[in-house]
């Protein structure tokens, strides 16, 4: 039997791996006994933030580690397939739909128990029974004080910031125009033409005006972020103004790509609007994290072009981001170095993003299974995204350890690259995929009837 602590992105997907390969697995989730600070609901694998899960291409690292996870037979992707909403070239969810599929596909699997309550240290170790820790950002005090003294002082805390979200219709529509960047949208070109993002064209006074009042506005209680550090690819909005005048045109708000009907020409800065729900009726600010203080922001906001009278059904915030220092601690199974029946996967384990979590939770509960199976763990290969998200976890610089996304540049190079960089990842993703198709066959080998079975036929 399996113990998983966590039920979020990572725990759920590590459950339905090891269930799947026919080993019993229980997971452990606090909610609904114990709140967290973000968390909404009891659901599994709720999205505490964004809808999105990131490109959907083969030429983006994302969308590549996605296909992954589907030929592993991933549970996050399959219903996250199930429940998608437009958004371009990107794969985002109904968040609702989402978790409750999640929550259901769980309840249903007969070699899978969720047990309620809070587990305040790291279980220990019983024969033929690992334990995988899946706490995701916001593990609880008791439980973060136990992983600080197994891990030694490398333990670390910091924090993120997360963006808001509008409502569709105090959107002013004169004002917005609909596009995805490059024309680029589900499948390709968008079949209307149309795109699936609202974009708030700004030209160079209102911008100035808007940069000038995000610099000058007042942020949230400093107490605890004095010191804080950000993670590069979530900064909040007022972090990248004080930067400089024009850091927020070259990042979230960069307008190439997004040529305005009225003009014909690309705005000076835009921000784009992504569809939040099915039904249409929540858009949530892309890239735009902030900690700026709520009564602010609402001013602040409305300097947007079209977002004048909007309504906010959630302003920005910050918060807590727990995670071990990978590189000291893990292999790249995903196992302790210290004790090999102890597993970390998600955000707790040095990850960043929701899809990352999944798929670091797919290795951890497919090794887990392995284990209690008496097969030894296994690495996908590093030519393979989910295998390098491994590697950079177990063997970064720990000195100057920063949780990833999943990127190319952490891909195992191609020995001949083409030239251009769309062929360069494509042809990184084409060798992945083969070579995953390749360690896929080779893993089923190694375990017993029934797993090889299933993963065959996930
Ligand atoms: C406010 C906020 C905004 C974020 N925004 C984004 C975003 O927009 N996009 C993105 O990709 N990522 C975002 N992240 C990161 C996001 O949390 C992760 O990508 C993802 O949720 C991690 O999955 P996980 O399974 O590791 O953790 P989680 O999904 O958080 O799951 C961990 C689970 O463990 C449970 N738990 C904690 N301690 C215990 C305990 N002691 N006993 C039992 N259960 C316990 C929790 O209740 C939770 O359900 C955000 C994080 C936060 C906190």
């Amino acid at each position: 039997m399996i113990r998983i602590i966590g039920g979020g992105l990572a725990g759920s997907e590590a459950a339905w791996q090891a269930a799947s390969l026919g080993v019993p697995v229980t997971i452990h989730e606090m909610r609904g006994v114990v709140p967290t600070a973000v968390h909404k609901t009891d659901k599994l694998a709720e999205l505490v933030c964004s809808n999105s899960f990131r490109g959907d291409k083969l030429d983006n690292a994302v969308g590549l580690l996605k296909e992954e996870m589907r030929r592993l037979g991933s549970l996050v992707m399959t219903v996250a397939d199930r429940v998608r909403v437009p958004a371009g070239a990107a794969l985002a969810v109904d968040r609702e739909l989402f978790s409750q599929g999640i929550t259901d596909a769980i309840a249903a699997h007969p070699l899978i128990r969720v047990e309620r309550g809070e587990v305040p240290g790291i279980p220990l170790s019983v024969a033929g029974s690992p334990v995988i820790v899946a706490t995701g950002p916001l593990t609880s005090s008791a439980l973060s004080e136990d992983v600080a003294a197994f891990v030694g002082r490398k333990h670390l805390a910091f924090f993120d910031a997360i963006s808001p979200i509008v409502l569709a219709e105090s959107i002013d529509q004169t004002k917005v125009f609909r596009a995805s960047r490059w024309n680029r949208s589900l499948g390709g070109v968008s079949p209307d033409g149309e795109g699936d993002y609202l974009n708030c064209p700004f030209n160079k006074d209102e911008y100035l005006a808007f940069h000038a009042a995000i610099v000058g506005a007042e942020k949230a209680s400093v107490h605890d972020f004095d010191n804080t550090k950000f993670f590069e690819g979530c900064l909040p909005i007022e972090v990248m103004a004080h930067r400089g005048v024009d850091t927020l045109r070259f990042g979230p708000m960069k307008p190439a790509g997004l040529p305005d009907p009225k003009t014909g020409r690309w705005p000076y800065a835009v921000v784009q609007l992504r569809q939040d729900n099915i039904a249409g009726d929540h858009f949530s600010l892309v890239g735009f994290q902030t900690q700026i203080k709520w009564g602010e922001q609402g001013r602040v906001l409305k300097m947007i072009p079209g977002l004048e009278n909007a309504e906010f059904v959630r302003l920005g915030m910050i918060h807590r981001n727990t995670y071990i220092n990978g590189p000291t601690v893990l292999d790249e199974t995903w196992q302790t170095r210290a004790r090999p029946d102890l597993f970390f996967a998600g955000q707790v384990s040095g990850v960043e993003g929701y899809v990352e979590s999944a798929a670091s939770g797919l290795i951890a509960g497919r090794n887990a299974a392995r284990l209690a199976l008496g097969v030894a763990p296994a690495a996908p290969p590093r030519t393979t995204a989910i295998g390098a998200l491994g590697h950079y976890v177990s063997h970064a610089d720990a000195k100057h350890y920063e949780p990833s996304n999943i990127t190319f540049g952490i891909i195992e190079p191609l020995a001949h690259a083409p030239k251009g960089k769309q062929e360069r990842n494509l042809a990184i993703s084409a060798r992945a995929l083969a070579d995953l198709d390749g360690w896929l066959k080779a893993q089923g080998s190694g375990l017993g009837v029934q797993g090889a079975a299933l993963i065959a036929e996930p």
